[in-house]
């Protein structure tokens, strides 16, 4: 954790600022100081953003204060921003009126430019930076914001615009904790909104049915209200990815539409999307282990799932009915929980729960590409 020193800081940004001549811009933040936009500032500090790292920043100003203002009342509120990159979003989030704000960034490259911000914003608020390979918050942190899992969510917001890889992985975690009303939602039921390539957060919001349905329809849907916001296109980023992305909000369920473990939702839903098109009596019967199918017609008669419906088609009710009968069984039958048909193989891994990924680094030169890049 970075706590500034004003006078170090001064220094940093007057000398920073007189030295360049770049023009100090952004007129839309009426009640900053002159600062420079995060376009200058990449230049001015000459980062290059890392490709493989999927470091894409979005520079519009308008399209990071939508996603803030479609997050929800900022003002007054508590947010942790993870990847915050140069600051872009985080000038949003500042300028939206957040009473305290922890941003989280594992690249020390942009220190300066958080560091210049967190001096400008100094003056009225808590601004945390805060360096890391992992990402661990404390969330007992905000313990002063704790409200009923009942009532109304409380102030606290994550927000982020993290690598595609780490926010799906960071969102099967957080939807773990969701569940037991730990890390993030040891205060209630925090709200996030990150971003994901589109063709994810269709899945995510997808009805039975759909052509995107999959496993992380029922694994989001079935703790959270889950809110497709709006898409940005991919020439928005500097520089653009290759896929359009998705801002999606999570607003945690006061009751889940599935009321059992979540490792347990976990097992039933992925086993039986392993085979999408095949009829889910298919995927039923993977739940047990071969000398035992009287288990399988067990499951079916008693969840009353038609078995010859295909795995995209089961409502969610219909998931939480196998949940519950696997349940019973589970807890009338030893070892069957246990049992997993895809051990032998080693492919049985839904989701990667790691959220370092140590990829090769490759520098993309920002400075000339940010010329010709017109937004
Ligand atoms: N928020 C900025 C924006 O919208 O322009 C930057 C977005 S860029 C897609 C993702 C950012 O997440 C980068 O700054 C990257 O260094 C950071 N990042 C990647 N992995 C991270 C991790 N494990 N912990 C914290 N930050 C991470």
């Amino acid at each position: 954790m970075v706590r500034l020193s004003i006078f170090r800081l001064a220094e940093t940004v007057v000398k920073e600022v007189a030295a360049t001549t770049i023009p100090v811009v952004d007129s839309s933040l009426q009640r900053l100081p002159p600062l420079p936009s995060p376009r200058d500032l990449l230049k001015l500090y000459k980062i290059r953003a890392q490709r493989q790292l999927s470091q894409n920043f979005l520079l519009d100003f308008r399209i990071n204060n939508k996603i803030i203002t479609k997050t929800g009342k900022i003002q007054n509120s508590y947010v942790c921003e993870v990847g915050p990159g140069p600051g872009n979003i985080t000038r949003s989030i500042l300028q939206n009126g957040a009473k305290h704000v922890i941003v989280i960034e594992k690249d020390r490259r942009f220190l300066p430019s958080l560091e210049l911000l967190s001096f400008v914003f100094l003056w009225y608020m808590n601004f945390v930076i805060m360096y890391g390979k992992k990402l661990i918050i404390n969330f007992v942190y905000y313990r002063t914001l704790a409200c009923e899992w009942t009532m109304l969510p409380p102030p606290l917001f994550i927000i982020g615009n993290l690598p595609f890889n780490i926010s799906t992985a960071l969102i099967i975690k957080w939807l773990r904790h969701c569940s037991k009303h730990t890390g993030p939602f040891i205060h209630g039921r925090t709200r996030l909104t990150l971003t994901f390539q589109k063709e994810v957060a269709l899945r995510m919001v997808a009805n039975a049915n759909s052509e995107y349905r999959s496993r992380l329809s029922i694994m989001c849907q079935y703790l959270c209200n889950v809110n497709h916001l709006f898409n940005i296109p991919g020439k928005a980023f500097f520089p653009k990815p290759e896929v359009d992305v998705a801002v999606v909000k999570f607003t945690p369920r006061i009751r889940p539409l599935i009321n059992q473990p979540f490792d347990l939702v976990e097992k039933i839903v992925s086993t039986i999307f392993h085979h999408r098109q095949k009829f889910c009596r298919y995927g039923i019967a993977n739940l047990f282990p071969p000398n035992r199918p009287e288990l399988v017609e067990e499951m079916i008669n008693k969840s009353k799932v038609n078995p010859e419906k295909r795995s995209f088609s089961l409502e969610m009710e219909e998931f939480r009915d196998l949940c519950n009968v696997y349940n019973d069984i589970c807890q009338n039958n030893k070892g069957i929980f246990e049992y997993n048909y895809l051990i032998h193989k080693k492919k049985y891994s839904m989701f990667d729960e790691e959220v370092e990924h140590d990829l090769p680094q490759t520098d993309v030169n920002v400075e000339s590409d940010l010329e010709n890049h017109k937004m």
